[in-house]
């Protein structure tokens, strides 16, 4: 995502409608909500290490319990018409929208995520608006013929209990990515999210269900055994995964015995290509901002930069001056627009790519010097210079705020380079020339290529992987269709 994407704005309170007045003002009054009378699991602040709140542990017993109640609930949800669905999807995003403050402070507390900057008021907001945006496709039944011979329609009906698995980075956007089409289908869900981020996911399905009739969503916070009983579970009808190619791997394995249907948003390397016809400095932002979204914590961020020679030193000068002013801290501090990682385990990651780099004798430009002391999971925004196409922090998935800058003198060799590894979920090409740019984008194996622009999603626009980034499509009516059952009527 980027910040110019309007249909992804966080919405001003002037546009709530009349009515939908917010229930809790603070992440305190979610987590009163949300949280178990006694017990549960500690969930740490990763800027401060600070207790955030406790979440529910739940048992296969409790996971058996959910997808009763949606299954009993389905039928008469699936024979609403789509209007009454639409409806209810717009109240649930009046109510996220209510609320869209308190959710804000209890996901940046959570996921550490500054308040501002494409981060947490943003996905709150973008939770809104793709609310808004499923509940107004439109998906008629398509007529396939009609002549002398007969008529042919192609219908989608509800699949029943949708089960949707999602990842600790953008936790209820991506929730709201797999939800609502599946409501707007006629599905019910449960919600298997991230044990790292549990309560940001925990508010959101609270403040949805106090505007959706009961039953139809629910939230299973557990740990991965759970994740893999709703995997192998004979009444899901379908899983919604999102989240490490490996885990979608073991899941497609899963899920075989019960031939569920699946669709994987994984894991990407999303490459960048920078033509020697640019404008060093006028691109900067956003390349940096397409790398380092949500401090580079992105699915289809910007995770390894190919640029022409004529233009390299001029692009990685143009982009040290960016990230050297770009204010990194406590997420709550409304200066910061980029946070700590997630967790120690990526922070790991991140520490270990960039140590392996720097042992190759890659340059740092900037970056790349945490402060092991201070607390928190900070790494800095770290650029890596005259870096080779097979280094570790190239090839593999960084998922965190370092980007490795390669250089290269043909397009052909670009294009082999960004086309060189088994994932294929973004990329970009930058030039002043858009013919010649848009001819580049075909020739790379990636499911969205963009222009001038490095991961902006749109509710209207299709999103999905090529190669071992995954299968299936979600958003606009394409999304829509990958939550029915295609059924054919012949007479
Ligand atoms: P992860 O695969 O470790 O976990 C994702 C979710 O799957 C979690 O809820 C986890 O508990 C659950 N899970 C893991 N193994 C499971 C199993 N065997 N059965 C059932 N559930 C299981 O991913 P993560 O570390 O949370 O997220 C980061 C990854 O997600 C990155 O690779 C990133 O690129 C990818 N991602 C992809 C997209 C996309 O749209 N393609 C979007 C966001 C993130």
């Amino acid at each position: 995502m980027t910040t110019e994407s309007p249909s992804t704005e966080a919405p001003s309170t002037e546009t709530r409608p009349a009515g939908s007045a917010a229930r809790f003002a603070t992440a305190a009054d979610l987590l009163e909500a949300i949280q178990p009378g006694t017990g549960g699991r500690e969930i740490l602040d990763p800027a401060t290490g600070a207790v955030v709140g406790r979440a529910p542990e739940a048992t296969p017993e409790d996971l058996e319990s959910a997808i009763a109640a949606a299954r009993a609930a389905q039928p008469a949800w699936g024979a609403r018409s789509h209007a009454e669905r639409s409806a209810a999807l717009n109240a649930a995003a009046d109510a996220v929208e209510a609320n869209a403050e308190a959710l804000a402070e209890l996901l940046s507390r959570e996921q550490g995520k500054p308040l501002n900057g494409p981060n947490a008021r943003f996905e709150v907001g973008a939770c809104v608006a793709w609310l808004r945006a499923t509940a107004g496709f439109e998906l008629e039944p398509e007529v396939l013929f009609d002549d002398d011979g007969g008529r042919a329609e192609l219908h989608y009906r509800p699949l029943g209990v949708v089960g949707a698995i999602g990842p600790w980075n953008w936790p209820m956007m991506i929730s709201v990515w797999q939800i609502a089409p599946s409501l707007r289908m006629g599905n019910t869900v449960v919600v298997k999210p991230s044990g790292n981020t549990p309560l940001s996911v925990l508010a959101l399905v609270h403040v949805m269900n106090t505007a959706l009739p009961a039953d139809l969503l629910h939230v299973v916070a557990g740990r991965r055994d759970v994740g893999a009983l709703l995997v192998e579970h004979p009444d899901i009808a379908k899983i919604m995964f999102t989240g490490s190619t490996a885990a979608g791997k073991k899941i497609i394995k899963d899920s075989a015995d019960t031939v569920k249907r699946v669709t994987m948003e994984l894991g990407g390397n999303d490459a960048g290509i920078v033509l020697p016809d640019v404008d060093a400095r006028a691109i900067a932002e956003d390349l940096f901002w397409g790398a380092f979204i949500n401090t580079g914590q992105t699915c289809a961020a910007l995770k390894r930069l190919y640029v022409h020679e004529d233009v390299y030193d001029d692009v990685c000068a143009a982009l040290v001056e960016v990230a050297e002013v770009m204010p990194m801290g406590v997420g709550l501090e409304e200066q910061n627009v980029l946070g700590p990682l997630q967790n120690q385990a990526q922070y790991d990651v991140v520490a270990g790519l960039v140590q392996a780099a720097k042992d190759s004798g890659a340059r740092v430009l900037t970056g790349g010097d945490p402060d092991e002391s201070a607390p928190g999971y900070f790494y800095p925004a770290t650029l890596v210079a005259d870096i080779e196409d097979g280094n570790p922090l190239v090839a593999e998935e960084q998922f965190g705020p370092a980007l490795p800058i390669v250089k290269y003198s043909s397009v052909d060799e670009a294009v082999e380079m960004a086309n060189g590894l088994e994932v294929g979920l973004g990329a970009s090409v930058w030039s002043a020339d858009r013919e010649a740019a848009v001819e580049i984008a075909a020739r790379i194996e990636a499911g969205t290529v963009w222009i001038n622009k490095h991961g902006a999603v749109d509710p209207r626009m299709p999103f999905g992987g090529m190669k071992q980034s995954g299968f299936g499509l979600e958003f606009g009516v394409e999304g829509l269709k990958h939550l029915g059952a295609p059924q054919v009527i012949n007479y």
